[in-house]
């Protein structure tokens, strides 16, 4: 390790920091080993929770099929063990699980191969990723580690379809996670050195001058880029499928570009390697808190269940899990519900039957404010869509939910009839959606351009056009016509989606609006709503595909 800071005798004044260049070395994996071990015999809230984690896996059949056994320090091959009988035994089973970024040339578990890999697999042929996490796996001393590209075959779609909801379980009962989160991709690996340059950016040096002789006393490094690793910063962070890897990890190592950091129930904040942890003010509140993991004061066993504060942090928490996740990239669109699907089902337990049905991302009890997701930016493409308009999970990009916090029916402007929904996820209700058809009951108002905005009439009719602030969900909505506003909530201002109309009584969603900030040709029928403005007086039943 190298220091960045200056002389270390010298300089009190200013504490040097450590910067690990060479995360594989032998002495950085006896820091990763002592900090395991302690986790693993000495942490007792941690060797509960894994114990407790692992019995409620075997007991309800949620152990990863396959196993990838390890070996011992210097052994050339892996071999892939089926279904060992210790997955279901009482005895322990330790083993680590792999969070990474795929990227191109993944070595993958196919029909045609696993006999071979139950044979034993040259680690010569597996992409540098993989055989970084079956070194750190060996040097921990566990046996075996969980990898998907190997352990699920991956042109078998019945093998998947049984392997994908058990996502939670398999990651939740591993004894430790890696997060390979410097890697782009599976060749990369993580334990190659850090270039100094490329991890920090320029390093400017000062002399430093504390003596009356005007000798330097030492020097001080200035880096253009942070010691600590931040977390979202990483390749890692960028990805779809890893955001519930690491949410349901017990212990989480993560290789960093910057540092390695353990964290698990008793490390918090995370023993890091090198540099300082990067202070990350929203972890400091514990009970309103998001840093990408549950809230213990929320999830935790012992937190307070129907509260309606707790229950607001809850809605809360979903949707922030949404707007962040939203933000990663997926390489395969239709992965957008599967890949957070044991978020999902985890959320669902926590709210014990509270936030009702599951459909394609949204949930029944908190549907109509779950609607009024929006896109700060809308898709390029209408083609990349997927699945059912209405729902958030069917195009790429970040989306957003105004800051409105369930809906109670009294306070909604439309009535959720149903909603019937098609899936070829073998009856996983987290898993792709293929067709979602929702039934409604609300006031539809037809809209029209008048130059490049939207408006509708208002009471008066005539002149009286009120002119909305829209965010499209896709870049050619402002060509589209036969559109209608579908109130949802007005309070200071109204918000509501805006419909497509595909046939008679059959809508897409294109977009949402609000008519706060909006221009306005007649600001005190701005901010009124469709029902007291509008034209229409009996609400519309309709379906939204
Ligand atoms: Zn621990």
């Amino acid at each position: 390790m190298s220091e960045i800071g200056g002389n270390r005798d010298e300089l009190t004044c200013i504490r040097p920091k450590h910067v690990n260049q060479v995360p594989g070395s032998p002495e950085t994996l006896d820091l990763i080993r002592g900090w395991a071990q302690t986790c693993w015999t000495e942490h007792q809230p941690c060797v509960y929770e894994r114990r407790r984690r692992l019995s409620k896996a075997k007991l309800s059949n949620t152990m990863p099929k396959r196993l990838l056994s390890v070996g011992q320090t210097g052994m050339s091959h892996v071999t892939l063990q089926d279904d060992p009988p210790f997955l279901h035994s009482t005895t322990d089973t330790r083993y680590a699980a792999l969070s990474y970024c795929w990227g191109d040339g993944n070595f993958c578990t196919m029909i045609e191969n696993i006999n071979e890999i139950r044979q034993g697999i040259s680690l010569d042929l597996l992409p540098n990723t993989i055989r970084d996490a079956i070194r750190l796996t060996r040097v921990l001393l566990l046996p075996y580690i969980w990898i998907d590209a190997l352990c699920i075959i991956q042109d078998d779609q019945l093998d998947k379809r049984y392997e994908l909801p058990k996502m939670a379980s398999i990651y939740g009962a591993a004894d430790v996670v890696f997060s390979a989160s410097r890697a782009h991709s599976c060749r990369e690996g993580f334990l190659y050195p850090r270039n100094l340059s490329e991890t920090f950016q320029t390093l400017y040096i000062f002399p430093l001058y504390d003596r009356p002789n005007g000798d330097a006393a030492g020097k001080v490094i200035v880096s253009e880029r942070a010691l600590a690793d931040r977390d979202g910063d990483e390749p890692i962070d960028k990805r779809g499928w890893t955001l519930q890897e690491q949410v349901q990890a017990l212990s989480l190592l993560k290789c960093g570009s910057r540092q390695w950091r353990w964290t698990c129930y008793v490390e918090k904040d995370g023993l890091i390697d090198g540099g300082d942890l990067y202070f990350n003010i929203t972890t400091r509140f514990d009970s309103t808190n998001f840093d990408g993991r549950p809230s213990p004061a929320i999830f935790g066993p012992n937190a307070p269940s129907q509260d309606p504060v707790t229950l607001r942090d809850l809605w809360d928490h979903w949707r922030r899990y949404v707007t962040m996740y939203s933000a990663r990239e997926l390489s395969v669109r239709n992965d957008a519900l599967p890949a957070l699907g044991t978020m999902a089902e985890n959320f669902a337990t926590r709210m014990r039957g509270m936030a009702g049905r599951y459909w394609a991302g949204l949930w029944e009890y908190d549907l109509p404010g779950e609607l009024l997701w929006f896109k700060p930016k809308a898709s390029s493409k209408n083609a990349a869509r997927v699945g059912p308009s209405w729902s958030w999970a069917h195009s790429a990009g970040p989306v957003h939910f105004p800051y409105i916090f369930f809906l109670s029916k009294s306070d909604s402007k439309v009535e959720i009839l149903g909603c019937t929904v098609e899936s070829n996820a073998s009856g996983w209700s987290y898993g792709s959606v293929t067709r979602a058809v929702l039934t409604l009951k609300g006031h539809l108002q037809p809209l029209f351009w008048k130059g490049e905005y939207l408006c509708y009439m208002g009471r008066g009719g005539g002149s009286d056009t009120i002119t909305l602030l829209t965010f499209w969900d896709f870049e050619n909505g402002r060509e589209l016509l036969d559109l209608f506003l579908l109130e949802i909530f007005q309070e200071k201002e109204a918000q509501g989606i805006i419909l497509h109309r595909l046939e008679n009584g059959v809508f897409e969603r294109v977009g949402y609006y609000t008519s706060s900030g909006c221009p306005v040709d007649n600001s005190s029928l701005g901010k009124a709503s469709v029902s007291q403005a509008g034209m229409e007086t009996a609400p519309h039943e309709f379906i939204l595909v």
